[in-house]
């Protein structure tokens, strides 16, 4: 089997609730998305996404996918994607780092898998478990009242995990996590997510007035050695998200006992194939993973579906229905968010089929 064409299409994907905020006041209102489109010489077509959370979050943004898959894209012609480790060697090869460019490729490259070999994703990354995965609700930065009047409204779609956006002015974000962990219920867990945002002083601030909530903290400080050094200084659950996002930092971070829990996203790591290896690792050492993605619509979310789910339960934290938070559906078959649980689908490759009408012409077309 062989790639015979490879298109991307460029989809905004706006959000029910207007916009997202989090740290350093960053906010997005419409996500840019791009589907990978990869055509085979047996007829079978796989489908991948990468939506990066606005162009400051990760060093990546949405015409750096599609410039980035156009710069690839010669490279893979004529490959056989269903050899997916030889297929990332070769994408490392000709495009030195830019993990998130090879993420939508990679993706897609599963799927075709997938149908080539009439198995779901979730079964070929190493088996089924369960019927369902853990979600959690990001709660978008907003006053720490408004913030906790969200808590009830997501409860009832069935979310008991939330994730607090904080990484603001410290005394702002100690009234927030009060305030939030005054509405939590037997059961519920919270985190407070600083996505990199505070200084040193300010996280060593943070940590100390929750000391006596049951509160994760997650990536407080924008380097490694930062978040290290408030680590040793709290015994909050901790999580490390931003700065991981190699197996290099992963094996670092588990020597120093610089976490609890991890945050892998799909396209932070370059793909599904890395992300597994990655899973795998933190399965062997113990270490309980968030599996998401930076963002996306339905296309990410059953990708991240198909990961989590084939992650033994007691390591799978949660994960995230992005599909959910975006009004645009450019996918059928993309999971459902059910009582806060979302399941991957058990037909071929990802399960799902892009709506055409949605994703319009293709921007990029290599033949
Ligand atoms: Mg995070």
């Amino acid at each position: 089997m062989k790639i015979k064409r490879i298109r991307a299409y460029q989809v905004d994907l706006p959000l029910h609730e207007g916009s997202y905020k989090w740290s350093g006041g960053k906010s997005v209102t419409t996500f840019d998305s791009t589907v990978v489109e990869i055509e085979t010489d047996a007829g079978i077509t796989g489908y991948g996404e990468v939506c990066p959370l606005g162009p400051f979050y990760l060093p990546a943004y949405g015409n750096g996918v599609r410039a980035g898959i156009i710069e690839l894209g010669q490279h893979l012609l004529g490959e056989d994607p269903r050899q997916l480790q030889k297929l990332n060697r070769l994408m490392d090869a000709a495009l030195k780092g830019h993990a998130y460019v090879k993420s939508g490729i990679d993706m897609a490259c599963w799927d075709i898998l997938g149908k080539a070999t009439k198995l779901p994703v979730a079964e070929l990354m190493g088996g089924r478990y369960g019927s369902d995965v853990c979600l959690y609700r990001a709660i978008s930065q907003e006053a720490p009242e408004a913030m906790a009047q969200r808590v009830a409204g997501y409860r009832a779609e069935g979310y008991k995990r939330f994730q607090l956006k904080v990484g603001g002015d410290p005394a702002v974000d100690i009234a927030r996590i009060f305030a939030v962990a005054e509405q939590l219920q037997p059961g519920d867990r919270l985190v407070a997510d600083a996505n990199t945002g505070w200084l040193m002083h300010d996280a060593m601030r943070v940590v100390k007035a929750v000391r006596d909530l049951d509160v994760y903290i997650e990536q407080p400080c924008l380097s490694y050695e930062e978040c290290l050094s408030i680590r040793k200084h709290t015994d909050h659950p901790f999580i490390l998200d931003e700065a991981i996002d190699t197996i290099d930092c992963l094996l670092r971070a588990h020597a120093d006992q610089a976490m609890d829990v991890v945050n892998l996203k799909i396209s932070k790591f370059g793909g599904l194939t890395k992300l597994k290896q990655a899973r795998d690792l933190c399965v062997s050492l113990g270490i309980a993973m968030t599996l998401e993605d930076s963002w996306g619509g339905d296309i990410i979310t059953a990708a991240i579906a198909h990961l989590a789910q084939s992650t033994p339960p007691e390591l799978q934290f949660s994960s995230t229905d992005f599909n959910s938070y975006v009004s645009v559906s450019i996918a059928e078959g993309a999971p459902k968010r059910i009582n806060g649980r979302m399941s991957a689908s058990s037909a071929p490759g990802l399960g799902v089929q892009p709506r055409m009408d949605v994703l319009g012409k293709p921007v990029l077309d290599l033949h």
